[in-house]
């Protein structure tokens, strides 16, 4: 594979646990879900652009190091290539799309209404000084803006940098092997290698303190809000009649993200609604997680999970 596998963002992670948990009345909850609706267009752009890797054909050896994070920078792909390197900023982002040299602004306008948002050019010149510094100056850094919506309508006036559709990434690419077809080769591996030992660790996201009781109880994966009750080894949907042995296990992806990341049986009930404390112990026992022993009680620590990742 020339592509290391890209992970859901922590943010969408947390935001998704966030949503399911919060009460439909509350005030934040159309917020949460304009929120997550973003965060997850966003990724699905991101995938969308590593898929279009699968097809792409060069003699040229090459490795794409999906969402680069050093320092302050964060670039949604890094493709590295013998004569160059093309850092990549992928907008997912639907309507009339104007970007202009001289104002620094990225303009949206759809269904009429025009909102101004971070102007790409302006973050690839950051991070191609960035990448510059750490390869010394010695390959050619080109920042390119990929937008993954086919139906968003470009006008770009008088920018430096490559703006274009997904579609046409293939002939960018193309066109830039053959511009530098002969300058001084490096080593794609070893370039690899470099970013990836020098990328910052993946920072653990830290929300502020929820302000609101969370719902509890164990939610029918199909039914948005629908909580499933347990009987006979079986979490049971009474709306769509699913049956799931291991639904409990969002349950608890969701408490490690949103309350704390050990959980103790007295715990599990309260969140999961389960009554039975012989069937807590039951289910905590057959989830293999660690425990802790506190004197006062035994305590499971629930690993990280996305559980709603909905690749796998
Ligand atoms: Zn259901």
């Amino acid at each position: 594979m020339n592509i290391v596998e890209r992970k859901r963002p922590a943010i969408l992670i947390y935001l998704e646990a966030l949503l399911a948990r919060t009460p439909s009345h509350r005030p934040e909850y159309p917020f949460l879900t304009e929120k997550v609706r973003r965060r997850t267009a966003g990724f699905a752009g991101e995938s969308w652009f590593d898929k279009n890797w699968l097809h792409y054909e060069t003699s040229e050896p090459f490795r794409v190091i999906p969402d680069f994070q050093i320092s302050s920078h964060q670039m949604d792909a890094l493709c590295i290539f013998p004569t160059f390197i093309a850092i990549i900023e992928i907008k997912n982002i639907s309507g009339f799309i104007e970007m202009d040299h001289e104002t620094r602004q990225l303009i949206r306008t759809k269904d009429g209404e025009t909102i101004g948002m971070a102007n790409p050019d302006d973050q690839l010149y950051r991070h191609e000084k960035k990448i510059q510094q750490l390869t010394n100056y010695k390959i050619p850094v080109i920042g390119i803006v990929v937008f993954t919506n086919s139906t968003s309508v470009l006008k770009v006036s008088n920018i430096k940098r490559k703006v274009i559709h997904l579609s046409g990434l293939p002939y960018t690419l193309d066109s830039l092997i053959e511009q530098y077809r002969t300058s001084p080769k490096f080593d794609v591996h070893q370039l690899c290698s470099l970013f990836l030992t020098c990328q910052s660790p993946i920072k653990p996201y830290n929300p502020e303190p929820i302000p609101y009781p969370l719902l509890t109880g164990v939610f029918c994966p199909d039914c948005t809000f629908s909580t499933m009750s347990y009987s006979r080894d079986f979490w049971r949907c009474p709306a769509c009649r699913l049956k799931q042995r291991d639904a409990h296990l969002l349950a608890l992806q969701d408490y490690r993200l949103l309350v704390g990341e050990t959980i103790s049986n007295r715990e599990f009930r309260q969140f999961t609604e389960l009554r039975s404390r012989t069937n807590a112990t039951l289910l905590l026992k057959r989830s293999g997680f660690q425990t802790i022993d506190t004197h006062k009680s035994l305590h499971y620590i629930i690993p990280e999970m996305d559980l709603r990742d909905k690749r796998k």
